[in-house]
């Protein structure tokens, strides 16, 4: 060996120099985004020396059920939105990772043991434990700004077990936050929420329907998690309020379910709405989503947020000012996993060089016209700034197209729209149907 590497060092001194020129990428997370991101960095190991910081104990995020609420057993806020009956709201066809089905055996519509079972098994089979520092917090990433060189990241860990709290200090070329958006819930502020005398909860809280025994509950929003914890809720309570803003839901619903509009405040025992009428409830679910949370990141990351928006983020991944600074999965309304894949493959292509970035003014140009496009012309309130739903397969295409990869099979669409249409018609009863994939283009629907 010796002598191979006094050999290589005389005859071939750029083999040397090309290890010391690896990318030394870190992924914060290890859920479906950080997974991607792992198995696509290791796939060029002549490229990227990748490490994950992983603060739990294992792979799969939020897909890691827990009857806990509140604290985990290390101290650390419990990051897991999971509840005990969860079944996908997405076909598995469409979940999954471009170059990873699903097992076949399994329903279209899976429990979320399976959702977990399939990224362990991406883990394995891709080889990405080796790179997973586990129970190992990250708490600031802070740019290290060097003369003439290309700026280097500082990313403190700290351990989470007991006795292990050393905080350590590492050196990356790049950072892929990874972190997840669904646990730091978002509850709006209404009057006399403090004084209501019954039981408040968040979905991020929810785990099993038996809490509301009896119960007249009030769901607020009527997003996917409000309708299926609705739906979940029902055959316990004596009565479900689902209100909401949107337009009325045209599909059957369990008799002891019935709409509303949004609260306008909140009474001891009850709730105004919004066309001024009074209800009474002794609980208050609020499915009203998340907030972006990215403490680690120091005010030297130069990140903003404001009414749920995330800048400057050139298509809502790259840091324009730092662009080896990205985010994945921060995108709502989208079928999650292809496009963590695509949004991945995005920010390698850009480290490898092999997709020229435009200039920072052009990439904020890029963000700003893309923003008032969607609140001037399509009317969406600032917040929807990240809101994708129809609007994500042209995103995911135009990524493939500047990166240069293989766009998601366009099956994944056709599938993905027609059970949303479905689905809202039929609320109790989509997640029944089954299917399966012809070839790129077309779906089969083995049971209706
Ligand atoms: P997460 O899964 O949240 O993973 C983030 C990881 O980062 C976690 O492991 C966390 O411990 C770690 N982490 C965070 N901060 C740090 C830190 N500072 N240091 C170290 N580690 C850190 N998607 C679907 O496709 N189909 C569905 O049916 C579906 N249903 C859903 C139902 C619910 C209730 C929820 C909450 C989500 C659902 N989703 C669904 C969306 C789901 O969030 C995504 O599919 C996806 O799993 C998100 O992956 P992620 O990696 O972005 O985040």
């Amino acid at each position: 060996k010796l002598y191979s590497i006094v050999c290589s060092l005389i005859y071939n001194p750029v083999t040397l120099t090309d290890d010391t020129m690896l990318l030394r990428v870190a992924v914060i997370g290890a859920g479906a985004a950080g997974l991607v991101a792992l198995r696509q960095l290791s796939a060029s190991p002549q490229i990227f020396d990748p490490v994950g910081y992983e603060m739990t104990d294992n792979v799969s995020g939020t897909w890691v059920y827990t009857e806990m609420t509140g604290m985990d057993k290390h101290g650390l806020p419990i990051h897991s939105s999971m509840y005990k009956h969860l079944r996908t709201n997405l076909p598995k066809e469409t979940m999954a990772f471009p170059d990873f089905p699903f097992p076949k055996d399994l329903p279209s519509f899976i429990h979320h043991t399976d959702v977990r079972k399939y990224l362990e098994d991406y883990a394995t089979h891709f080889n990405l434990y080796q790179y997973i520092k586990f129970n190992t917090k990250v708490v600031k990433i802070s740019p290290i700004k060097r003369d003439k060189e290309p700026l280097l990241w500082d990313v403190v860990t700290c351990g989470v077990l007991k006795g292990d709290s050393s905080r350590t200090s590492h050196q990356f070329d790049a950072v892929i936050v990874c972190n997840g958006h669904y646990s730091v819930p978002l509850i709006p502020e209404l009057p006399g929420l403090a004084d209501f005398e019954g039981m408040i909860m968040h979905s991020h809280n929810y785990r099993i329907p038996e809490v509301f025994k009896d119960k007249v509950v009030a769901i607020l929003g009527a997003g996917s998690s409000g309708q299926d914890m609705a739906l979940d809720i029902a055959p316990f309570a004596k009565h479900v309020y689902l209100l909401h803003n949107k337009e009325r839901l045209v599909t059957v619903l369990p008799s002891n379910i019935s709409q509303g509009p949004g609260i306008v405040s909140v009474l001891r025992n009850g709730l105004i709405l919004k066309d001024g009428s009074e209800i009474q409830t002794n609980s208050l679910l609020f499915c009203t989503g998340y907030r972006y949370e990215f403490s680690f990141l120091g005010s030297n990351c130069r990140l903003n947020i404001a009414n749920e928006r995330v800048t400057p983020l050139y298509k809502h991944i790259i840091h324009t000012k730092y662009p080896t600074l990205s985010i994945i999965g921060l995108c709502k309304q989208i079928c999650p996993f292809p496009q963590f894949h695509c949004q991945v493959l995005f920010v390698l292509a850009a480290l490898a060089g092999k997709m020229v970035l435009p200039s920072q003014e052009e990439m904020e140009k890029d963000i700003e016209e893309d923003f008032r496009w969607r609140t001037e012309e399509e009317g969406m309130p600032p917040r929807y700034a990240h809101t994708m739903g129809t609007l994500q397969w042209d995103y995911n295409n135009e990524l493939a197209k500047l990166a240069g990869f293989e766009p998601v099979p366009r099956v994944v669409e056709s599938l993905y729209d027609y059970v949303h249409k479905h689905r809202v018609k039929n609320l109790p009863h989509y997640k029944k149907a089954r299917f399966e994939l012809k070839n790129n283009e077309e779906f089969l629907e083995l049971i209706p």
